[in-house]
C-alpha cells in the first residue's frame, strides 16, 4: 500500500454519484464547509486521495491534487494557437485555476471571470488558495452575472473564450446550447478562439455529438480534444475548441513560450487531438 493512501482509523468517506448505478467513493479527513448557496449546494472537503475537494450539488469540480491537468487543458491550446491573446473571458470557473494559467501569458492585458456564484470565488479563494491566488491579480475583474447574458451583451470583444462549466445542469444547463455558441462567436473578435469542457466520452457520448455538430455549424474551425484527470467520471475527459482562423493541428512547437507547466506541452498539444475511434465516431 503506497504511504498516500493509507487507510486511517477514523473512517468518514464522502462518495460522488457520477452516474445513477457508479460512485467514487473518497476517504475524507475533514469537511471544510458546506452550504447552500443561492444556486447550489457547496462543499470543501479535505480527503486522503486528492486533497481538497470543491464539490458543487455532489459533483467534484476540482482537487488540489489532479487540477493542473484540467486546468492547463482548458487555457493553453486555445491560448497558444492564438498567439497574442490580449482580452480573454472565463466563464463559470470561480476556483480561479482557468485565470492563474491565462496570467501566465503576457500578451494577456484582461482577464474577465464571469462567475454565477460569489460563494464559490470566497470559498475557493479562503479553502483553495494554490488554485485560486491569481484571482487577486490586478488584470483580473471578477463579474457575478450569469455568462449566458453575459456573452449575448458583448460583441467582437474576447480573443479567447473559455467556458470552464460544471456539468450541464441547474444554471449551467444553457452553457451547453447552440444560441450560447452562437454568441460566444459574437463575442469573439475575427480571429478568435473559444474552448470549453465538454464532459466525458465514455459516459457522455450523445452530448459530445451534439455539441460538435452545434459547435461545427457556427465555428469554421472545430476540434475535440482529450486528457485523463482521475477524478472526473472514467479519467478521460473532453474539451471542444471553436476557432476563427487559427486551426489548433497548425501549432508550431517552437513557438511555445515555454510557461511552466505540469501536464501541457508542445507535444501534448498535438497528442491531445489523436483521437480513439470509438470517439472520432461521435463526430460523424
Ligand atoms: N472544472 C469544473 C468541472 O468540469 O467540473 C468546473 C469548475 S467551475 C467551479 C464551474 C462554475 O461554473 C461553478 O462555480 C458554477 O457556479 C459556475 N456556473 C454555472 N452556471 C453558470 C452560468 N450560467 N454563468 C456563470 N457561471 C456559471
Amino acid at each position: 500500500m503506497y504511504e498516500d493512501q493509507q487507510k486511517q482509523v477514523f473512517d468518514l468517506w464522502v462518495s460522488e454519484e457520477q452516474m445513477p448505478t457508479m460512485r467514487l467513493s473518497l476517504q475524507a479527513l475533514d469537511v471544510l464547509h458546506t452550504e447552500k448557496t443561492e444556486y447550489q449546494h457547496l462543499a470543501i472537503v479535505d480527503t486522503m486521495p486528492f486533497g481538497r475537494v470543491l464539490f458543487l450539488d455532489g459533483i467534484i469540480q476540482t482537487t488540489v491534487k489532479d487540477e493542473f491537468v484540467y486546468h492547463e487543458m482548458i487555457t493553453h491550446p486555445a491560448l497558444n494557437t492564438h498567439g497574442s491573446p490580449k482580452n480573454v473571458l472565463v466563464i463559470g470557473g470561480g476556483d480561479g485555476g482557468a485565470i492563474r494559467e491565462i496570467l501566465k501569458y503576457p500578451t494577456v492585458e484582461k482577464a474577465t471571470l464571469v462567475e454565477i456564484d460569489e460563494k464559490v470565488v470566497k470559498y475557493s479563494k479562503k479553502y483553495l488558495p494554490e488554485i485560486s491566488f491569481a484571482l487577486n491579480d490586478p488584470k483580473v475583474e471578477v463579474r457575478f452575472e450569469d455568462g449566458i447574458k453575459h456573452v449575448a451583451g458583448h460583441k467582437g470583444v474576447y480573443d479567447v473564450i473559455t467556458v470552464d462549466s460544471p456539468d450541464p445542469i441547474g444554471p449551467a444547463v444553457g452553457l451547453f446550447a447552440r444560441d450560447f455558441y452562437q454568441n460566444i462567436f459574437e463575442a469573439l473578435t475575427d480571429d478568435g478562439i473559444f474552448v470549453a469542457q465538454t464532459e466525458s466520452p465514455w459516459f457522455n457520448r450523445d452530448l459530445i455529438a451534439r455539441v460538435y455538430k452545434d459547435i461545427s455549424s457556427i465555428f469554421p474551425i472545430t476540434r475535440l480534444m482529450l486528457a485523463y484527470i482521475p477524478s472526473y467520471p472514467g479519467g478521460m475527459w473532453s474539451f471542444t475548441m471553436g476557432s476563427k482562423k487559427y486551426d489548433p493541428l497548425d501549432f508550431d512547437e517552437s513557438k511555445f513560450p515555454g510557461y511552466k507547466t505540469r501536464y501541457y506541452t508542445p507535444k501534448i498539444h498535438k497528442a491531445a487531438f489523436a483521437l480513439p475511434p470509438f470517439v472520432e465516431e461521435l463526430l460523424k
